[in-house]
């Protein structure tokens, strides 16, 4: 008899979705805080949560690494790391006129829609942002080309929006955005703007993406979704909509096991489980430990997508660590 066999069936299963967790923009950016730590020594300021993730910006700070809104707040010619969804600018004006050494954590995915705002920018072109109002990346990309850049926070907004040319417009996005809610903005700003043209690549990231696409998977076969991320990430919070939009009876966002209100898993025969981009691996092993304890034993990974993508760490670290190596 197999170990599988063996196992006593209880009814009760969880769906654990794969790709979950971390991505490759947010391991390289928790990697350059480790790194940069290392290399320097405490304190290492960062400029606000190097990823969205209550857990990580904790670990961190237990390592010696000091959170902070603005690049105000470190000490003259003190190492700053710019967090992974980027900055406008004038941030980096800011730190060089700190005498500050600033270190650029922002996920090269990101920095890739700022090209390209720069570029339409640079064109003349209007530039929808779709994105959500507020969120540190927008805030980030909108400060590129403020001249330029429209903010549109979800469909309703597409009614709002004017133009100089309706022959000269093109949207961009935030990375961690709905998939389906974005192409539906877009078909609401497509009815007012017929040219209206698309980014040259898709702005939502892959791991985005990937994340959505097994939620939607799973969700109709669950009575209940349970989604691993902070509640100022915004792919963790998309990820329990597009559960919910896709079938799921219920969904619900912790930060850790300890959250989940046992009421919730009253009845329930399966669990569905992800974890958002900026989520380690661990927090979704201490839930999977929590709902084998109340039951849920059987655990079927339903893999969608296998992702390999790694980013180097950025170039300003490289060459320290070199040197360092170098003695
Ligand atoms: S979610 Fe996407 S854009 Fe954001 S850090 Fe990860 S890979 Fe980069």
């Amino acid at each position: 008899m197999t170990e599988a066999e063996a196992t006593p069936k209880t009814g009760k299963r969880v769906l654990l979705a794969k790709p979950r967790g971390y991505c490759a923009g947010v391991d390289r950016a928790v990697q350059t805080v480790e790194e940069a730590l290392k290399l320097y020594g405490a304190p290492i300021y960062v400029r606000k949560q190097i990823v969205h993730n209550r857990h990580v910006v904790q670990t961190l700070e237990a390592q010696g690494a000091i959170f902070v809104e603005e690049n105000e707040e470190v000490p003259e010619g003190a190492t700053v790391i710019f967090s992974a969804h980027g900055v406008a600018p004038e941030v980096y004006e800011q730190a060089k006129a700190r005498s500050l050494k600033a270190i650029d954590a922002t996920c090269p995915l990101v920095t890739k829609v700022h090209q390209e705002a720069k570029r339409f920018a640079a064109e003349d072109y209007d530039i929808l942002l779709i994105g959500h109002e507020g969120h540190e990346e927008v805030i980030g990309t909108a400060g590129e080309a403020p001249a330029h850049i429209q903010l549109v926070d979800g469909p309703d907004d597409a009614d709002k929006i004017t133009v100089r040319d309706p022959s000269k417009v093109v949207w961009l996005s935030q990375t961690t955005l709905s998939v389906d809610e974005t192409l539906e903005t877009v078909a609401r700003l497509k009815t007012r703007l017929p040219l209206l043209q698309s980014p040259p690549s898709d702005d939502i990231c892959y791991a985005t993406s990937n994340r959505q696409h097994v939620v939607k998977e799973i969700a109709a076969d669950c009575d209940v979704v349970i989604v691993v991320g902070s509640r100022n990430s915004s792919n963790s919070v998309r990820l329990v909509e597009v559960a919910l939009d896709a079938g799921a009876r219920a969904g619900h966002l912790v930060d850790f096991a300890h959250e989940i209100d046992d009421a919730w898993l009253t009845g329930a025969a399966t669990v569905g489980l992800t974890s958002g981009a900026s989520v380690p691996d661990e927090l979704v092993q201490d839930v999977l430990a929590y709902l084998a304890e109340r039951g849920f034993t059987d655990v079927d990974e339903v893999v969608t997508a296998n992702e390999r993508l790694t980013f180097s760490l950025p170039q300003e670290l490289k060459r320290d660590m070199k040197a360092a190596a170098r003695g």
